[in-house]
């Protein structure tokens, strides 16, 4: 690898950092790093932002998770708060824009039996710091008029917001080739260590030498050649499928019921359906069972949506990790990292996990929080080390 000059940080040593996996999460480490005066490649075997990061629906909503776990809701939360001014600096650098939009999110009950049980969740999005409003059926109908006629009301969780993930994506990777950073198609390749440190990646085409290696691998993260045992992490895949129907403006703002299924309202005039999630390895096929499922909820919150095109399904792998937390930092191995396994929120947390882990690389420290995200952590959960977990989701995904 060629190196650039340190441009903001004259006091750096020049050093060769590899990032593999080129997703949200690959290239906004990268471009932070870049931002910095770093020398970075980035190494696919697909093309650029097409994997999960293109797959997912956008929301950034962090309340509507219901996350039990303060660590993971403290990270979301700081992510959430950075997203206006990452958007906005990359908009500047690139002209692209992501459509950052604060529009909030509406969760309808269809029924009164589901609108108790709602209520009843709307204090734990409070106290999570949501800022949280219950509507009333008329209410309701005054914000959204799509929504099917039958709804008994709803909660507005008005400090959550949504973004364009594609444009994000594209616009990352212009954001880091306007800044030096390399991008290099690879097929096969493994890590190359000593007993000690990594040294570099080997592949088909020859060795490249590097002084540090980020494994950003999303739903890949657990299956990269040549780690040591102790530093691999049991990342999983999770699928899931989702479609989009044409239907311009029939939502001002993504829209939740039954916890896991909703709608979201784009720019350009698609509403996007989501999501399944389903335990089946590492495949994206779309299944008959999940657009119908999909498309029978859609029907049921919103009857009016069923004169119009279903202009596209597809289906993506969220890294899963165990305990549901990412592992982000660094490993056992000298010079390896790891920033994988952020499951269904990794476009939320793109902006704090490209900081924290630039931090880390350049500084060896970060003010982000990053115990409960230690590659080396006990997953609490199930009284696992990383290490059984691994053992524990090789063993399920290959069930
Ligand atoms: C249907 C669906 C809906 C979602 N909705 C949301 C949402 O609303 N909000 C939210 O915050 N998150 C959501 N997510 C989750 C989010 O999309 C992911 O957590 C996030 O995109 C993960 O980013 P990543 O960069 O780690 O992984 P990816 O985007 O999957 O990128 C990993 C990259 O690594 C590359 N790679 C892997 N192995 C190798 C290898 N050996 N060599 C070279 N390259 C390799 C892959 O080709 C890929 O490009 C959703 C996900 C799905 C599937």
């Amino acid at each position: 690898m060629n190196l650039v000059p340190a441009r903001s940080r004259p006091e750096m040593r020049e050093r060769t950092i590899a990032i593999v996996g080129a997703g949200l999460i690959g290239t906004g480490i990268a471009y932070e790093l870049a931002k910095r005066g770093a020398s970075v490649t980035v190494f696919d075997r697909a093309e650029p932002a097409r994997a999960a990061s293109w797959a997912g629906a956008g929301m950034l909503a962090p309340f509507s998770e219901e996350m039990p776990d303060p660590a993971m809701l403290a990270l979301c939360r700081a992510s959430l708060e950075a997203y206006p001014e990452f958007v906005a600096e990359l908009r500047e650098r690139t002209g692209l824009d992501a459509q950052f939009l604060r529009h909030g999110t509406l969760h309808v009950a269809l029924d009164e039996r589901g609108l108790h049980d709602l209520v009843a969740r709307a204090a734990a999005y409070a106290a999570n710091g949501g800022e949280v409003s219950v509507l009333d059926r008329a209410q309701t109908l005054e914000r959204e008029a799509a929504v099917s006629r039958g709804v008994a009301g709803s909660v507005f969780i008005a400090n959550e917001a949504q973004i364009d993930n594609r444009r994000l994506g594209r616009a990352l990777v212009a954001g880091c080739a306007a800044l030096g950073v390399r991008f290099e198609h690879t097929d096969e390749f493994a890590l190359e260590t000593d007993a000690r440190r990594v040294r570099g990646l080997r592949s088909k085409r020859g060795f490249v030498a590097a002084d540090t290696v980020i494994n950003a691998a999303g739903a890949w993260a657990g299956a990269i050649d040549g780690v040591p045992l102790a530093a691999r992490v049991p990342v999983f895949p999770v699928a899931g499928e989702m479609l989009a129907i044409a239907v311009p403006h029939a939502f001002a703002r993504a829209l939740i019921w039954h916890g896991h299924t909703y709608l979201v309202p784009r720019s350009d005039g698609r509403l996007l359906v989501g999501a399944t999630v389903l335990e089946r390895g590492f495949d994206t096929r779309v299944t008959a069972a999940g657009l119908s499922a999909l498309l029978g909820a859609a029907l049921h919150a919103a009857p009016s949506l069923g004169t119009f095109a279903v202009v596209e399904s597809w289906a993506g792998l969220r890294p899963g990790s165990p305990d549901q937390r990412p592992f982000l930092g660094a490993t056992p191995l000298e010079g390896y990292f790891v920033a994988a396994g952020h499951y269904r929120n990794g476009i939320l947390l793109t902006p704090i996990t490209a900081r924290a882990v630039a931090d880390l690389v350049l500084d060896g420290r970060s003010d982000v929080a990053l115990g409960a995200f230690a590659v080396t952590r006990t997953i609490s959960q199930r009284g696992l080390t990383a290490l059984e977990a691994l053992a524990a989701a090789g063993a399920s995904a290959n069930a």
